[in-house]
C-alpha cells in the first residue's frame, strides 16, 4: 500500500478519544513508506491542527470540500474543491436555517467551515432536525450523517471526489489499487462505493444496514473497533508480503 486514507472520528479515535494507538498507526505507515491522509468531515481548522502537530503532509477536510497540504517550505496551503457560487449558496441557506429553525444547533466549528456546515443532531429535537432537512431538500443542498454531525453542503463534493482529486493532482504516479480507505460511518459511503480497497472498522456495524455501498472488508469484534481495528489491519498488511 502506498497511500492510506482514513476517516478520523470513530475510525482513528476510540470511544471519542484519540489514543496512543494513533501514533502506532502513523509508525506502521512510515515503515511501509506510505503516505497517511486523514479524510474527515471536520473543519479546515482541524486540518491545520492535524498538519501542524502530526507527521502528515496532506489532509482532506469538510467531507471532501477542502484539501490542505504542506508546501516545500512547510507552510500549510488550502485548495477549495467546490465552486465559489456553491460556497455562497451554502451561506445563504445556512442563514435561512438559523432564522427559521431556532432549535437548530450548529456545530461549534461551523464558524471555521468554508464548504460545508455541521449540525449537532444529538442536541436537537427530531422535529427541528426534520425542519432543517426539509429546507435542505427544498434548496437542493446535500447532507450526510457522520457519527457526530449532520453535514450539509452545496455542489458536488464527497470524500471520494476529494480523494480522486488528491490522487490525480498530488499523487499521479500512484495507482488506486495501491491505496486503502478506512471508515466507520454513512459519510464514508462515497469512498466505499468509489474505491477498490475499503475497510470498515467493527463499530461500523451500528450503521451497516443504512449503507447501500458497504466496505469490501468489515472488521469484526470489539478488539477491531476504531483505531485498534485500523492498526491491526494495517499491521497485517505491513507484516505480510501478500497484497490486500
Ligand atoms: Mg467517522
Amino acid at each position: 500500500m502506498k497511500i492510506i486514507f482514513s476517516d478520523f472520528d470513530g475510525t482513528l479515535t476510540s470511544n471519542g478519544l484519540l489514543g496512543a494507538i494513533f501514533f502506532d498507526i502513523l509508525d506502521v505507515t512510515n515503515k511501509m513508506n506510505a503516505e497517511f491522509v486523514i479524510v474527515s468531515g471536520r473543519s479546515i481548522s482541524w486540518g491545520h491542527f492535524f498538519l501542524t502537530h502530526f507527521d502528515l503532509n496532506y489532509v482532506i477536510m469538510e467531507g471532501g470540500g477542502v484539501l490542505l497540504y504542506k508546501n516545500k517550505f512547510g507552510h500549510i496551503c488550502e485548495e477549495v474543491l467546490v465552486y465559489d457560487e456553491d460556497v455562497a449558496l451554502l451561506e445563504k441557506i445556512t442563514q435561512k436555517i438559523i432564522s427559521e429553525v431556532p432549535g437548530c444547533v450548529m456545530s461549534a466549528d461551523s464558524f471555521g467551515r468554508k464548504t460545508d456546515r455541521a449540525i449537532e443532531f444529538s442536541q436537537m429535537k427530531k422535529e427541528d432536525i426534520d425542519k432543517v432537512t426539509k429546507i435542505l431538500d427544498d434548496s437542493g443542498l446535500h447532507y450526510s450523517k457522520s457519527n457526530v454531525h449532520i453535514n450539509f453542503w452545496a455542489g458536488d463534493m464527497s470524500k471520494y471526489l476529494g480523494i480522486k482529486h488528491f490522487l490525480k493532482h498530488y499523487a499521479p504516479h500512484i495507482n488506486e489499487e495501491d491505496t486503502i480507505f478506512y471508515g466507520d460511518a454513512k459519510n464514508d459511503e462515497s469512498a466505499f462505493e468509489g474505491l477498490q480497497n475499503t475497510v470498515g472498522v467493527s463499530n461500523i456495524i451500528k450503521i451497516i444496514d443504512e449503507l447501500t455501498h458497504k466496505p469490501k472488508i468489515v472488521l469484526e469484534g470489539k478488539e477491531n473497533s476504531g483505531a485498534a481495528g485500523v492498526y491491526m489491519h494495517l499491521k497485517e498488511i505491513a507484516d505480510s508480503s501478500i497484497d490486500f
